[in-house]
C-alpha cells in the first residue's frame, strides 16, 4: 500500500498507459447509463434529434432531458416541421429543462438556417456548427462525433476534471482541455472520450470526495487537484 502511495505521487497518467486506461474505462461504465446524446445516437437518433437534445441537455439532467427530448420531437423531429411550431408550445413542451424561453428561441432560429443555409440538414462540419444559435464548442463537438462518427473531442465539466486529475493535461477550462487533448489524446479515443469520462464522473471519478479506493486506473492517476476521497 505504502509503495503505491509512492508511485502515484510521481507519477501521472503517460500516453503509453492510455490503451490500457481506456480498455479498464469500457469495462467498469458498462453497467452505468449512457450520457442521454450518446444513448439516443445509439438508438438510431437523426443528426437533427441528436443536435436539438444536445441543446436541450446544457445545464439539465439527463434524466429530464431523456423525457423532453422525446416529447418534442413527437411534435416536430424536423427543422421545417419546427419552425411550424409557435415559440410559446415549444417553451411549454421543454418548460422542465433548464432556460426553456432561450432554448425555444435557439431551436427556432437555428432550424431557420439550417434549412435557409444547409438545406435542412445538420452540416457535418465543427465550425458551421459552432455558429449556430446557443451552440459552442461542447455542443458542436458532441453532434459530429454522435451524429457523423466524425472524430471530435467534446470537453465538458467530467472531462475537463477527470483528464486534469490523471495529470494527463493541464489546463484551466473545458476549450483549453480541447485544445491540449486535440494535441496529445490518439485519434482513435477521441469519439468514445465523452461518453466514458461522463459516465466514469458521474458514477465514480465524481467532483467531489471521488471514489479512488475502487478506481480501476488509480496506478495511472496523479489525482492532482484531490483533496478528500473514499
Ligand atoms: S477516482 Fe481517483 S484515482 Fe480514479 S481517476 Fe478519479 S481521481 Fe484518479
Amino acid at each position: 500500500m505504502r509503495l503505491r502511495a509512492f508511485v502515484v505521487v510521481f507519477q501521472s497518467m503517460k500516453d503509453s498507459e492510455i490503451p490500457e486506461a481506456y480498455r479498464r474505462l469500457r469495462e467498469v461504465v458498462k453497467p452505468w447509463q449512457l450520457p442521454v446524446v450518446v444513448d439516443l445516437a445509439r438508438h438510431g437518433a437523426t443528426p437533427y434529434e441528436i443536435l436539438i437534445a444536445s441543446l436541450l441537455s446544457a445545464r439539465t439532467l439527463d434524466t429530464t432531458t431523456k423525457v423532453v427530448a422525446p416529447r418534442l420531437f413527437a411534435l416536430a423531429n424536423t427543422p421545417q416541421k419546427m419552425i411550424e411550431l409557435d415559440e410559446k408550445q415549444i417553451v411549454r413542451t421543454i418548460n422542465a429543462v433548464t432556460f426553456p424561453e432561450p432554448k425555444a428561441r435557439q431551436i427556432l432560429a437555428l432550424s431557420q438556417i439550417l434549412i435557409d443555409q444547409y438545406n435542412g440538414l445538420v452540416p457535418n462540419d465543427l465550425e458551421k456548427l459552432d455558429e449556430l444559435p446557443g451552440v459552442g464548442r461542447k455542443i458542436a463537438n458532441l453532434v459530429i462525433t454522435q451524429a457523423f462518427n466524425t472524430p471530435g473531442i467534446c470537453v465538458d465539466i467530467h472531462v475537463h476534471r477527470i483528464t486534469n486529475r490523471w495529470g494527463y493535461v493541464h489546463t484551466k477550462t473545458p476549450d483549453q482541455t480541447e485544445i491540449a487533448l486535440r494535441e496529445k489524446l490518439p485519434r482513435q479515443y477521441w469519439i468514445e472520450t465523452n461518453g466514458l469520462l461522463v459516465a466514469f464522473g458521474q458514477n465514480l471519478c465524481r467532483p467531489t470526495s471521488p471514489k479512488c479506493s475502487i478506481c480501476p486506473i488509480y496506478e495511472f492517476c496523479e489525482r492532482i487537484g484531490v483533496t478528500s476521497h473514499r
